[in-house]
């Protein structure tokens, strides 16, 4: 994206285009993010589950 111009050393993006894009590149990052802690939490809520069916069905 930026490689297509050269940066001045105070620009961190050389366009609002440019801007724009990376602000979406971290929004899809912070989504991806979030999904992944959500799946975690169901992993442990269904091993929870699983957990306290095995007990159920000892007794
Ligand atoms: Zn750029």
């Amino acid at each position: 994206m930026c490689s297509l111009n050269p940066l001045k050393p105070a620009q961190t993006v050389c366009s609002p285009r440019c801007r724009a894009a990376r602000w979406r590149l971290r929004e899809k990052d912070q989504r991806q993010a979030r999904n992944r802690e959500i799946r975690g939490l169901l992993l442990t809520a269904r091993e929870s589950i699983e957990a306290a069916r095995t007990k159920l069905e000892d007794a």
